[in-house]
């Protein structure tokens, strides 16, 4: 079944093949084919589907935030949300005045000052953060070849000014414990990390799985835990769209500047999706697209 719907999606989106543009917020990614565009869907039998670029890595970005918050949620579990809440934000994901109104805990995981918060809580309980972030990445993918993308991260480095005033505003607010550099540094890092469709599937598939790793059925997080980041994902994944992509796809999720969205069908599959353009709220439109079209021609939803 779902051979045929992924050609038929992908036949689909040709009337909106130019619609939308690549991020330009950091320079190296703005440097993407934008006409790229893959699909990967991987049942919890294991069973996989993949079509168009979907074996090509890409800059994964934001989807980043959910892993760095699930292994910072095997560290510290509920205590995560003494520093950080789980409301949507209503707002771009980088804005600076909610942070100021409430006092420095940002309003979920999952827009930067949140994620920044995530960051501080991982370099605080990894011995090296970086190379232990990325092995938790590549056990998850079962993928050792997975890797930060350093000329990305170094170039939001240099335009990064908005998330150093986040990090700034958090640590006066006491929010941020180690020192601001390394936080940003670990978050740029983080966010260039490259998957490919196929990967992301597989490294969320614990999503879809009670907690536990596709190939190796290794138990990450509970299916409590598990339960409660899909609710997130659900009202928070999306930037200032999350309320469209329940509406539409019915699904959680996250996305991602790179033009990456990944999607969890608890129990049946996860999905993810790659086409670098993105519409005026920061997620990819031939990924949205296609992700409504899938939950429509399955007659799927979690709804
Ligand atoms: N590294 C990017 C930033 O912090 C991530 C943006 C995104 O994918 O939403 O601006």
């Amino acid at each position: 079944m779902y051979t045929q719907i992924l050609h038929e999606i992908q036949q689909s989106m040709a009337p909106f093949a130019n619609d939308g543009a690549v991020s330009n917020s950091i320079p190296e990614l703005a440097l993407i084919d934008p006409s790229k565009f893959g699909i990967h869907l991987v049942t919890t039998q294991g069973i996989d589907y993949g079509i168009g670029d979907s074996n090509e890595r890409f800059s994964i970005q934001s989807i980043s935030k959910v892993l760095a918050l699930s292994h910072a949620f095997t560290f510290v579990g509920e205590n995560i949300w003494n520093r950080v809440g789980v409301e949507p934000s209503g707002n771009p994901f980088n804005s600076l005045v909610q942070l100021e109104y409430e006092k420095g805990k940002p309003r979920n995981p999952f827009i930067n000052a949140g994620a920044l918060v995530v960051a501080d809580i991982l370099l605080s309980h990894l011995n090296n953060p970086k190379k232990d972030f990325l092995d938790f990445v590549r056990t998850l993918a079962h993928c050792n070849t997975i890797n930060f993308n350093e000329k990305v991260a170094l170039s939001e480095k240099t335009v990064g000014y908005r998330n150093a005033a986040l990090a700034n505003l958090l640590k006066s607010f006491g929010n941020i414990n180690n020192d601001v550099t390394d936080v940003l540094d670990f978050y740029f890092y983080q966010c260039s990390i490259e998957m490919t469709c196929k990967e992301l599937a597989h490294s969320f598939c614990f999503f879809a799985n009670k907690g536990k790793t596709l190939t190796q059925n290794k138990q990450i997080l509970t299916e409590s835990q598990v339960k409660r980041l899909n609710a997130l994902m659900q009202t928070c994944g999306f930037y200032d769209e999350a309320g469209e992509f329940s509406y539409k796809v019915g699904l959680p999720g996250k996305s991602g500047i790179g033009g990456g969205i990944v999607a969890i069908h608890p129990q049946k599959y996860c999905v993810a999706t790659w086409a670098p353009r993105l519409n005026e709220k920061g997620n990819s439109v031939l990924g949205m697209k296609s992700l409504e079209l899938l939950t429509t021609k399955t007659g799927m939803s979690i709804f």
